[in-house]
């Protein structure tokens, strides 16, 4: 007997009938012989709803609370669904991140899963039910609700898969799989049959947005399989998986591309020891997440740092640079509008010249690059934002990855 987590997506339970059409796909497994869980998201936009709501009453409201509040999303969802499967004439019940054992840190609104206490889980797998646990969430040791940040229920999944030895983690979504490049793009994007943990993670961490990147980070640490697939059609999706000989390894295996860039810039900063730890430490405590950091060569004694954040870290960016600037005695200056095209796959590690092409490409296309950065299976070029749609065609056709 084969135990499947299944997880759904907020469009694939967007309402009842989508709810009744989960349950029934829930009941199908079940009959075929497996041990199922299914970890389910908010429906639809509830939860951006449920935010609305928030910052309609405070500016920053309580995070305690912002957990308490997000967290009946998927709880909604999974009550609604373990009546549906009830009138199909299965037993299943519902739970709750804390009920189904899921432990967490103390952060709120961003926690991390720090153990799962399974022995609910799996009686209630044992004792013959389909077992249905809200995503996104967990308790804290001061029996809190944490909820794990935005597209959590990812999470969620591949750790039950991984607490419990699932055979597979399903990822049902509202698209077939993971694709070359964005088909709202790229009309010609080919969805990705099989693609190693190593080519999702970049892919995720630069702009894929089927999967949540930590969520990639802890299937590839307990080598849980995933398969992203429909839950609209029967038909397969793409595999995550370790990576193996019988692998084909693409040179490029897809073009990646993210529209919320900023970039800031240092100027003459002082050339000497201390310097990024102090200005990256001030941005580590207003808990911004740094993507590209750049430096050059110092002229004089002084350099500049050039480094991007993701738009949402602009604010807080803002405050730590005006903060840090003002004791340094250096100016900086913002590049509001950035975006980023990335190409990944594990077939550049041996090939040269991948790099050389994806700029010549770029070139012909009149595309300025701001900044660039490399990894043995990705190479990311920060570009104006208006130009990354461009950016991402001209690439999906270089390396040939249309259908
Ligand atoms: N409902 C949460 C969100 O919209 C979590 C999730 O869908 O995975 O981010
Ligand atoms: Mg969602």
């Amino acid at each position: 007997m084969a135990t499947i987590v299944q997880k759904y997506g907020g469009t694939s339970v967007g309402d009842t009938g989508r709810i009744q059409n989960v349950a029934r796909r829930i009941c199908a497994t079940h009959e075929a012989g497996n041990q199922v869980v299914a970890v389910v998201s908010a429906m639809g936009d509830s939860t951006d709803e449920l935010l609305r709501m928030a910052h309609e009453i405070s500016t920053s409201p309580p995070e305690r609370e912002l957990d308490m509040l997000l967290s009946t999303g998927e709880r909604v969802s999974v009550a609604l669904l373990a009546m549906a499967i009830h009138e199909l004439g299965h037993e299943a019940i519902s739970l709750s991140g804390s009920q189904a054992g899921i432990q967490t840190d103390t952060v709120h609104t961003k926690a991390r899963i720090t153990g799962i206490a399974g022995t609910r889980l799996r009686d209630t797998l044992d004792s013959g039910k389909i077992a249905l646990v809200a995503g996104f969430q967990g308790m804290s040791p001061d029996e809190d609700v944490t909820t794990l940040g935005r597209g959590g229920s990812d999470t969620t999944a591949v750790a039950l898969a991984a607490a419990l030895g699932a055979d597979v983690c399903e990822i049902y979504t509202d698209v077939d799989g993971v694709y070359t490049a964005d088909p709202n793009i790229v009309p010609q994007a080919r969805k990705i049959d099989i693609v190693s943990y190593g080519e999702m993670l970049e892919m995720a961490a630069t702009g894929a947005e089927v999967l949540m990147l930590r969520s990639v980070e802890y299937s590839q640490k307990y080598s849980v399989p995933l398969h992203v697939r429909s839950s609209f059609t029967d038909k397969p999706g793409t595999l995550v998986r370790k990576e193996d000989e019988e692998m084909e390894k693409a040179v490029v295996s897809a073009v990646t591309h993210t529209t919320e860039e900023s970039k800031l810039t240092l100027l003459r900063v002082p050339d000497k020891p201390g310097i990024a730890a102090n200005v990256f430490g001030a941005l580590a405590e207003e808990n911004v997440n740094v993507d590209m950091i750049l430096q050059n060569v110092s002229e004089q004694g002084t350099t500049d740092i050039s480094f991007t954040v993701m738009q949402a870290d602009l604010p807080a960016a803002q405050r730590a640079l005006d903060r840090i600037c003002d004791k340094l005695g250096v100016a900086y200056v913002l590049g509001e509008k950035m975006g980023k095209v990335s190409i990944v796959g594990a077939g550049m590690k041996s090939y040269p010249g991948v790099a050389a092409r994806m700029f010549k490409t770029l070139a012909e296309q009149g595309i300025n690059i701001e900044m660039i950065s490399t990894s043995s299976i990705k190479v990311s070029c920060v570009i104006e934002r208006d130009r990354v749609a461009d950016a991402v065609k001209a690439l999906h056709q270089e390396f040939q990855l249309g259908g």
